[in-house]
């Protein structure tokens, strides 16, 4: 069935076309246009509306040249429903090459947003009411947070309608998370948005392999909602779905020798990392607990006691069995936050 115009921010887009536009967020210090540029892309055929956004967080580009690579491949000719493609939703923090915005609010804390608020919240309540609004699912693309790297992963709520589109997605790692107050993800879900968050690579490059994972993974969901014909064929049999996960922490400082890679299962008993002092003495070998795999790990080579070394994923346990906060979609960077 052939499908009817489509309206974004005020802009009609008919069936068919794609219009690359620029709403106003807010305004600078300068006073110039603050805008949130995305591009809309109205099937032919009538279908689902679905958003991706990218670089909610400034510092987190994989997902920039994901939505790049996306929209080369995109035509509204071929298309059924509609696609709201947001490459970079943190304008200002992408600037500076910044997780946060100017005043270091989190823009993923953010949301619904409001007209009067913050920086953040202007933006969040652009993208909220006119792109999340009304969706019929999302895909927001992260990666880890500063020295850090996140093995592909797919991250969900409680949602049956979520779970299915997250294993389609074909990454590794599928993530029952906890939904944080002001995330995109929890304020979609309270508009009965189902929305899967990416996470892959590491902040400020692009990560080929993470890129890879992210593009096909957006086409076999697009695919699964009949948006469009075909897609990639998935590289991984099945995703490993899993409940909980925490940040092994290093005991004692020191230079860091790490024995597994990221994306590893481990299992109990075998040795995760050495930590020695810089003269060649050895501090500590740390070994797995218990069975689990390596779904994020430090990027920096030395660490003090407490720094996160290893993210793990555990199978076997419940939703929310711990309140990890370092997660990395969700956390407040502790390096930054800590002390303020
Ligand atoms: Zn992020």
């Amino acid at each position: 069935m052939t499908g009817g115009p489509i309206a974004v921010a005020g802009v009609s887009v008919e069936p068919g076309e794609r219009r690359d536009i620029a709403p106003l967020a807010s305004e600078s210090y300068t006073g110039d246009r603050t805008t949130l540029p995305m591009a809309v892309i109205n099937g032919i055929e009538d279908g689902p509306r679905v958003f991706i956004t990218a670089a909610v967080h400034g510092d987190e580009l994989n997902g920039i040249e994901t939505c790049r690579r996306l929209l080369d491949l995109v035509d509204p000719l071929r298309i059924a429903g509609s696609l709201v493609v947001v490459p970079i939703v943190n304008v200002l923090g992408v600037q500076f090459g910044s997780r946060y915005l100017p005043d270091r609010r989190d823009l993923n804390r953010s949301f619904p947003g409001s007209h009067g608020g913050s920086m953040a919240a202007r933006i969040a309540r652009l993208l909220t009411e006119e792109v999340i609004t009304g969706s019929d699912a999302g895909i927001d693309l992260h990666t880890a947070a500063n020295h850090r790297t996140n093995v592909p992963q797919v991250r969900i709520a409680e949602d049956p309608r979520a779970l299915p589109l997250a294993v389609v997605f074909g990454a590794p790692f599928v993530m029952r998370a906890k939904l944080r107050p002001g995330s995109l993800r929890a304020v979609a879900l309270e508009r009965d948005v189902p929305v899967l968050t990416y996470e892959g690579g590491q902040p400020l490059r692009f990560d080929t392999d993470a890129v890879d994972v992210a593009l096909r993974g957006i086409q076999r969901v697009l695919a699964r909602l009949e948006m469009i014909d075909h897609a990639p064929e998935p590289a991984v049999a099945e995703p490993m779905v899993l409940d909980a996960s925490r940040w092994l922490r290093a005991e004692r400082g020191g230079v860091l020798e790490l024995h597994v890679a990221p994306g590893d299962r481990v299992t109990a008993g075998q040795p995760l990392w050495t930590t020695s002092s810089p003269m060649g003495e050895e501090r500590a070998s740390i070994d797995a607990e218990a069975e689990g795999y390596v779904i994020g790990a430090t990027t920096l080579p030395l660490v003090q006691p407490g720094q996160a070394v290893l993210h793990i994923a555990l199978p076997g346990e419940h939703v929310g069995a711990e309140d990890d906060p370092t997660e990395e979609e969700d956390e407040e960077d502790p390096d930054v936050t800590e002390g303020n």
